[in-house]
């Protein structure tokens, strides 16, 4: 089997367009690039023969003989998906299309930031395990997502505040060498954004924000069919936006009065304690509190959607905070499509209407017009394809 870094110039350009557009005639392939139709021909039957390539038929309902479409072939190889978040770390096999075959979701428990997972030693025996299943010459590669800062340009995880022992890594070089096949990391919520723009339910827009919610707080953004990094590749950490509060509570970046150091899901969690602690009126939740000493997020879930006045208002108060942070970015960006995900959508998705609202008082009214505004339903296998897709997109994309 031919490695597909192996192809270049022409043929590869084909390829590129092969798999950002998903479907494409051959006709289309000889408009956009300039080539004549034998030259598509030829280097089109030479990706057949070698498998990268696959030809379908055109789901059209016109009379006549239906143009041929070209598609990248999903048995061609896979590649392997990680995703290290704070207390999960998620391991799968997608296929070269970006379907998801196989996965392993690792949970731990969250104690406190920065919580400790799976380390780096034992994410290489969960792979190496894979690699092995699915065959050493059919895995093309590793893709790895990480939710801190991630220097893309010289592939170092730099800096994850929610998670111990991934700062300072060379995760790409040391993938590479260990298991002699192309490696790539960048931050969970580009990856989730690259699987939400190209193998989830996105409507084709110019642009594309991921907002991933959970333990942290951070976006992704793609513009066209380019990822946006920034200068050193730290863009889009929503989380350490500064509030206006001026209680000076301390960040796990060592800053202070970020976002995240109020709204994320153990923040909320411990903030609606203290409002059950001092509530004097009857509440189930508080009843469940007092009766078991916790409450847990599921416990939260129904208390809000069951009306448990402190539930409503804890709750209430999060959405506040959140269309806060969601409204800064929708007025500095004005963007077409936000897909929020992460473990706060996948736990509280019934806050959409409440969230609307809040965004409603607070942006700029011409702003949110037109805007695509979804919950993810690829949910937490986004971070596991977009990981993997994270290395075809390098190569076909961002290397031309
Ligand atoms: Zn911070």
């Amino acid at each position: 089997m031919k490695n597909i870094l192996d192809y270049n110039g022409t043929t590869k350009q084909i390829l590129s367009l092969i798999y950002t557009r998903q479907q494409i005639t051959r006709k289309t392939l000889s408009k956009i690039t300039g080539f004549s139709g034998l030259t598509i021909a030829r280097i089109i039957t030479s990706l057949i023969k070698d498998g990268v390539v696959i030809e379908t038929d055109a789901a059209s309902a016109d009379k006549g003989r239906k143009p041929l479409l070209l598609e990248i072939n999903p048995g061609y190889g896979y590649i392997i998906g990680v995703d290290i978040g704070t207390y999960s770390t998620k391991i799968g096999v997608v296929d070269f299309s970006g379907r998801l075959v196989e996965k392993e979701i690792h949970v731990f428990v969250f104690r406190e930031s920065p919580s400790t997972i799976m380390n780096f030693d034992l994410l290489q025996v969960h792979i190496d395990a894979l690699i092995k299943k699915y065959g050493v010459n059919r895995v093309l590669g590793i893709g790895m997502g990480i939710t801190g800062l991630v220097d893309y340009y010289s592939q170092t995880i730099v800096f994850c505040p929610n998670i111990r022992g991934y700062n300072n890594l060379e995760a790409s070089r040391l993938l590479q060498k260990r298991f002699g096949i192309p490696a790539v990391v960048d931050t969970s919520a580009r990856c989730m954004a690259l699987a939400e723009k190209y193998f989830g339910k996105s409507e084709v827009t110019e642009d594309l924000s991921f907002v991933s919610f959970g333990h942290s707080i951070a976006v992704g953004t793609i513009i066209g069919n380019t990822i946006f990094r920034g200068s050193n590749g730290f863009a889009g950490e929503l989380g350490h936006v500064k509030t206006v509060l001026r209680d000076d509570r301390i960040c796990t970046c060592g800053s202070y009065n970020c976002i995240e150091v109020y709204i994320t899901l153990p923040e909320m969690r411990m903030a609606l304690i203290n409002r059950l602690k001092e509530f004097r009126g009857y509440s189930q939740l508080k009843e469940k509190y007092e009766l078991t000493g916790e409450i847990s997020y599921e416990d939260i879930a129904s208390a809000v959607q069951g009306g448990d006045k402190v539930a409503v208002e804890g709750m209430g108060e999060t959405i506040q905070m959140l269309g806060t942070v969601l409204a800064d970015y929708i007025n500095l960006f004005n963007p077409s499509e936000i897909v929020l995900g992460g473990g706060f959508f996948d736990l509280y998705p019934f806050v959409m209407p409440d969230l609307e609202k809040e965004l409603q008082k607070q942006c700029l009214t011409p702003s949110l017009q037109n805007i695509r505004l979804r919950i993810s339903e690829l949910s937490m296998d986004g971070a596991i394809i977009g990981s993997a897709m994270q290395l075809v997109h390098r190569y076909f994309v961002e290397s031309n």
